[in-house]
């Protein structure tokens, strides 16, 4: 089902951030495109989706599902190509992750009864999503999977400078013999997303990216009868204590800070270790840090890859500049950059004062800051003193304290002697800026239903 259809408006080119190579030109949907997609996504819902049982929908998204595992070499390629990141996390984390996330879903499609929502629960109608480039087939599975489960068609707008993906998943739809019309992809920047969450006939709005869009989107939608959930930026904590197993933490300050090259709203970007074992720790991280391999995402054995855009760059560059500027001081891993593509070492600042903007500004790239404390209730106070609330992190022996220290911090994921751990059965979102609403688990349903 379904077909592809030429933009009306202009084009854009998406290059490989790693070097600079054109990819693929791809349509910018102007307003009538989009309004094009939200009529086929009305269509659907009316004549075929809503109407159908959750146990036929529940077919699809199996099948969905399926093809995203016989593809997953494929999807992880174009993901790592379009993106940047490393090909071992595109191959086994995110698209595994994506298949699991529609296989979860497809469960839930015929027991929503026991959503939590009542004992009929309906669906909302048109869905519009708009997602961000750090993890783009990842975030399209977490918009769409629960949507179509609970009876919902969506509009769907990728990011710019990562549109691939979603259109393979496209023809993955089409392959899954999906009904025309239930899944719309537009590409397009930020005015096509501007289009579509705008869009009256629209029922609801689900977006991932910064906060400062975040909050635009929700002043725009004030008024309607639009229900909205966002995620948005963090800038978690990962508090390290004296008892910590040094070197699992270790490792888990360097999945958290420099998994996807640190485009990870909910990264590890804040460390904050106890005093007593700081120098120990930060030799033993710096001398970790020098082994990560970085360079060409398809090479298999490489950890790091390429940042996603010029623009993303700039602005690492931009905050890193300001943290030398204010006073902390830089240790970054010597390496040779790449000359084409868009490069920056993993990268860490200790003498980091609360104030610092590199201590409270998303930096959203491989650049870690070090703070230190004494006591527990320091860490927590640290850890919480943001205007975001994300996740955060706790490495300790003693069980009472992951307990007590997790139940103070304001954060809608913690995790424990473990860092950037996802699974379609949690649930995921923020306090404060971070956003509002939960996706994945149960509560991912809540968003999708009346
Ligand atoms: P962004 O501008 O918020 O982009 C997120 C998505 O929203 C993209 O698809 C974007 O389109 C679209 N968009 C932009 N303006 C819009 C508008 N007015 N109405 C509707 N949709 C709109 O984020 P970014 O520019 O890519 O990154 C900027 C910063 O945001 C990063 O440095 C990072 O700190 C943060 N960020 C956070 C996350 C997260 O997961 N929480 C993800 C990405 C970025 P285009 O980008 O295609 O133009
Ligand atoms: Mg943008």
């Amino acid at each position: 089902g379904g077909e592809f259809v030429e933009g009306r408006g202009t084009s854009f080119k998406t290059i490989s951030p790693a070097t600079e190579e054109v990819l693929a030109e791809v349509a910018e949907a102007d307003a009538a495109d989009v309004d094009a997609a939200v009529k086929a996504a009305r269509r659907a819902y009316d004549k075929v989706w809503s109407r159908m049982p959750g146990r036929e929908r529940a077919k699809y998204l199996y099948r969905i599902a399926r093809i995203i595992q016989e593809r997953g070499r494929e999807l992880a390629v174009l993901e790592s190509l379009d993106n940047g990141k490393p090909i071992k996390e595109s191959r086994d984390v995110d698209v595994p992750t994506v298949a699991a996330h529609f296989f979860y879903y497809a469960g839930w499609a015929d027991k929503l009864e026991y959503a939590g929502r009542g004992a009929d629960p309906q669906p909302l109608g048109v869905a519009g999503q708009v997602i961000p480039w750090n993890f783009p087939l990842l975030m399209l599975a977490w918009k769409i999977a629960p949507a179509l489960a609970c009876g919902n068609t969506v509009v769907l707008k990728p990011a710019e400078t990562t549109p691939l993906t979603a259109l393979l998943f496209a023809e993955i739809c089409q392959q899954a013999d999906l009904p025309p019309g239930v899944v719309n992809i537009v590409t397009g920047a930020g005015a096509t997303g501007q289009a579509l969450v705008g869009h009256p006939d629209v029922d609801k709005v689900a977006f991932t990216g910064s906060t400062e869009v975040g909050k635009a989107i929700a002043r725009a939608v004030a008024g309607t009868s639009k229900k909205v959930t966002l995620e948005l930026g963090g800038k978690a904590a990962n508090i390290v204590f004296d008892d910590a197993p040094i070197d699992q933490a270790v490792e888990g300050i360097v999945d958290g800070i420099f998994f996807n090259q640190g485009h990870v709203c909910c990264a590890g970007s804040r460390l904050l270790v106890q005093e007593s074992i700081s120098e120990e720790l930060l030799d033993r991280l710096k001398r970790r840090m020098s082994t990560l391999r970085m360079g060409d995402p398809l090479d298999k054995n490489t950890d790091i890859g390429a940042i996603n855009s010029g623009e993303q760059l700039k602005r690492i560059r931009e905050l890193s500049d300001l943290g030398d500027a204010e006073g902390a001081e830089r240790w970054e891993v010597a390496c040779d950059l790449p000359t084409k593509g868009y490069w920056f070492p993993p990268t860490l600042f200790t003498g980091v004062s609360q104030a610092h903007r590199i201590a409270r500004e998303e930096i959203f790239g491989p650049v870690l800051s070090v703070l230190t404390f004494r006591t527990p209730a320091e860490a927590v106070e640290k850890a919480n003193n943001t205007p975001y609330g994300l996740s955060a992190g706790v490495w300790t022996d003693k069980g009472s304290r992951i307990l007590s220290v997790a139940h103070q911090l304001r954060a809608g994921v913690v995790w424990a002697n473990t860092f950037n751990k996802f699974d379609p059965t949690s649930p995921f979102g923020g306090f404060k800026e971070s956003g509002y609403g939960r996706e994945g688990g149960r509560h991912g349903l809540e968003a999708y239903l009346k």
